[in-house]
């Protein structure tokens, strides 16, 4: 038979973070030498799952929601990826935010796939009461999906404890006994982690140590700018000005903060408590989310969304390094534009792989009902991130590839290598 190609690939362009996550394993895959059947299955999700949610709201009318969840790879052990509540969420971006999983636990060397979930849906617009039935209704949805040995979903943009411990609650609800492993990033009081809430934006911490101490910069003179005040970036900004560091700008969604002298993230969360955002923030001047992007700093931490840095902007960072707390905050063309300036970037799935990290911990912890103190989490949380960061190092040396083509070829080369072993079924 001919070897003609039985399907047409489908090469998506442009600044999504699908194209982004493809061309990202494509380049790699080629710098590699990848075999071409393993590149192909790579590029595929293994199964995706759409479903309605339909829930009451609470004057008694119906809204129906769509939501997601993607597995990318499963080869290396159960799927393992977050939860996003965010309007507009849709199956590519779940798609490519699986992929990344997949390579940030390869990474890490922790024994999980990728995978990763959404619903396209802002819940600042639910009631607290709307928000639980909503998320019950979507667990109920994609419980055929899940399961500790199978795919265990964990916070991710606008979703929390409490929201893992309602899908926690409707796993077992169905099961008929409790299961606090289908989830991480829940409760202590039910099964979660000490240290799983801060472990992103710890890792986050770890790696602008080392970065800085990389480029000769000590910790104290740095100047940090933080997109996003979330989970990750505004317990990040605690870490690292309780460091010592100076965090010259932040952000949330309706908008951003710059002192030269640098900003007290003490002083903001209680400001945020009250009013909901970081803008307005008495004794600082406000700046938009693009001009955070381009302040004056050493380090840049985008901790928000994905594709803000991208072909159009990406001349304009100052700072010359950069740590993604975000998933795909840089696109492909946005990176190549960086890396010619000579930016040093710390990509996602090592950045901020401290969160998937100690849900592993916190999953180990569930299946073998014994729990660890924080002080041994966070030492084998530096551990494990610390050794990550020199293996790729390392790499980005000897070969004289930029920091994620470096990690990228380390998570592809790993799950290749599971695959390869496994050999192909039937
Ligand atoms: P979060 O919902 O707690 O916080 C998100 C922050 O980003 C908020 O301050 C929000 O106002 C801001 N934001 C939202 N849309 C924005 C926009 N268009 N422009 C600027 N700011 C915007 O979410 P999080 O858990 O902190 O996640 C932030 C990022 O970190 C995401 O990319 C997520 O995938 C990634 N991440 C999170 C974890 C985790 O453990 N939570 C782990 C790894 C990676």
């Amino acid at each position: 038979m001919a070897s003609e190609p039985l399907t047409e690939a489908r090469v998506p362009v442009g600044d999504s973070a699908w194209a982004t996550a493809l061309a990202q394993l494509d380049e790699v895959a080629e710098l590699m030498g990848l075999a071409p059947g393993v590149h192909e299955t790579l590029r595929s999700p293994k199964r995706a799952l759409i479903v309605a949610i339909p829930f009451r709201r609470d004057d008694g009318s119906t809204k129906v929601v769509q939501g997601y969840r993607v597995h990318h790879n499963v080869t290396r052990g159960p799927a393992k990826g977050g939860i996003r509540y965010y309007p507009g969420v849709d199956l590519d971006e779940v798609k490519a935010l699986a992929m990344w999983m997949t390579w940030k636990c390869a990474i890490v060397n922790i024994p999980f796939g990728g995978a990763k979930g959404g619903v396209s849906v802002d819940p600042k617009h639910l009631s607290r009461a709307e928000l639980e039935r909503m998320t019950r209704r979507y667990a109920s949805e994609i419980l055929p999906l899940i399961g500790p040995e199978r795919d265990i979903p964990a916070p991710d943009m606008n979703t929390n404890e409490e929201i893992m411990s309602w899908i926690m609650d409707t796993y077992s609800i169905n099961k008929g006994y409790s299961v606090p492993g289908v989830v991480t990033g829940k409760p202590v009081a039910i099964g979660g982690s000490r240290g799983r809430s801060g472990a992103t934006s710890r890792g986050v911490m770890y790696m602008t140590f080392s970065i800085l101490k990389q480029l000769g910069v000590p910790v104290e003179e740095a100047s940090i700018a933080i997109q996003g005040y979330g989970k990750v970036g505004g317990f990040a900004a605690q870490l690292l000005h309780d460091s010592g560091c100076r965090v010259v700008a932040v952000s949330d969604v309706a908008g951003g903060l710059y002192r030269e002298k640098g900003l007290d993230p003490e002083a903001i969360n209680r400001y945020k408590r009250e009013s909901g955002t970081v803008v307005g923030f008495p004794g600082a001047d406000p700046i938009s989310n693009e001009d955070l992007l381009e302040v004056e700093c050493d380090v840049l931490i985008p901790a928000a969304i994905e594709g803000v840095i991208t072909a159009k902007n990406a001349d304009q960072v100052k700072a010359r390094m950069i740590v993604e707390a975000a998933n795909g905050p840089i696109t492909f063309e946005g990176d190549k534009i960086l890396n010619d300036r000579g930016v040093f970037v710390i990509p996602d799935i090592l950045a901020n792989s401290g969160g998937v990290t100690v849900s592993y911990f916190e999953w180990v912890q569930d299946l073998q009902a014994y729990f660890w103190s924080e002080e041994m989490i966070n030492a084998r949380l530096k551990e494990i991130m610390d050794g990550a960061f020199k293996e790729v190092l390392k790499l980005h040396e000897s070969k004289g590839l930029t920091m994620r083509q470096a990690a990228h070829w380390i998570g592809v080369g790993r799950v290749a290598e599971a695959h390869l072993t496994r050999g192909l079924f039937p």
